[in-house]
């Protein structure tokens, strides 16, 4: 599918239109992260060049290591790399090197689809700003315009994708990878036929040798991250907590969808944390015991029986005291 609208927030732009001013007659650029759902590419960051980009007054090209760098730091995020925005003099939208660079990056990099190009057009005190999408059809190289929606801020993309489902299996391929990276641990997939939730989790036993039960030294201790339907929509949440010998669960946070598909919230570090405290949620989760539990709901059984049998016994002896009645 070709993406047929970018979306940006006005933050973005004014970030833009920053950097551009602080490189005075030379074209300068940087590089767009972000998301591309349906026919939206979405701009979540972007990272301006670093002092060793080439910057003359008709060409700009960025230091390709500062770039492959910075690219790779970003997919741990989630974020993908979109293309890169450049800043042209006064000339109009992309010429014909910009179309051969995105041409060539389209060849070498062949697991991308699409390459955004941002223009922004500098002319008189003011500026355009042109959005070119490229990409490849079988042998078939594609320019393609494409509109530019704005957005006051990253915040709002909530609301225009309040309604639309997607479906996130390459969400959480791409989640459990990263979790592997960041955390060493690799996390199991899990589908529930029941609830059609969806689970990573990541498993391990501890020994609890100053633990209080003598009866059981070793407990299995997970980590989960649980989504509720693989169609989810962005306002769906998104639970991460513990469970102890597949019984006991403890729910440490939930999270809104969106929060985490926008980088709004990150998640990775949320679950290192979770394994950072692993003993302290052990412990938690140990003194909320089931004996304890247990015998207070028993306990409670009995006292809901006696309330039972009095009103039982009250109820009787009224309705027999209205029979009398109804009788005389
Ligand atoms: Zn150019």
């Amino acid at each position: 599918m070709i993406p047929k609208k970018l979306i940006i927030a006005e933050d973005t732009i004014n970030d833009i239109v920053e950097e551009s001013n602080r490189h005075e007659n030379v074209e300068t650029g940087g590089l767009l992260f972000g998301k591309i759902i349906g026919e939206c590419i979405i701009i979540l960051k972007i990272i301006h060049s670093s002092t060793n980009a080439k910057r003359t007054h008709v060409y700009f090209e960025m230091d390709e290591d500062f770039a492959i760098n910075i690219t790779k730091q970003m997919e741990k995020n989630n974020l993908a790399y979109l293309g890169n925005w450049h800043k042209h003099l006064g000339y109009g939208g992309p010429s014909n090197g910009d179309d051969k660079q995105a041409e060539l990056f389209l060849i070498q990099n062949s697991h991308k689809r699409n390459y955004l190009s941002l223009i922004i057009d500098f002319y008189n005190n003011d500026y355009n700003l042109i959005a070119t999408n490229y990409s490849f059809d079988e042998d078939e190289f594609i320019k393609k315009d494409i509109q530019i929606q704005q957005i006051i801020n990253i915040q709002e993309l909530n609301k225009i994708f309040k309604r639309k489902k997607l479906n996130i299996r390459n969400f959480i391929d791409n989640l459990s990878k990263n979790l592997e990276d960041h955390t060493g641990k690799t996390f199991i997939h899990s589908q529930s036929n029941k609830s059609q939730s969806y689970k990573l989790f990541y498993e391990e036993i501890y020994d609890l040798q100053n633990s209080e039960s003598k009866t059981k030294n070793k407990i299995v201790y997970s980590v989960f991250i649980k989504f509720p339907y693989l169609n989810i929509s962005m306002t769906d949440k998104i639970s991460i907590g513990v469970t102890l010998d597949h019984k006991l669960t403890r729910i440490v946070e939930e999270i809104q969808f969106s929060d985490i598909f926008f980088n709004i919230v990150e998640l990775l570090p949320k679950l290192k944390n979770i394994f950072d405290k692993s003993q302290y949620y052990i412990k938690i989760l140990l003194h909320s015991d089931n004996k304890k539990e247990n015998s207070d709901f028993k306990n409670r059984i009995k006292i809901i029986k006696v309330i039972f049998r009095t009103l039982k016994s009250i109820y009787i002896q009224y309705s027999f005291k209205a029979k009398a009645k109804n009788v005389t």
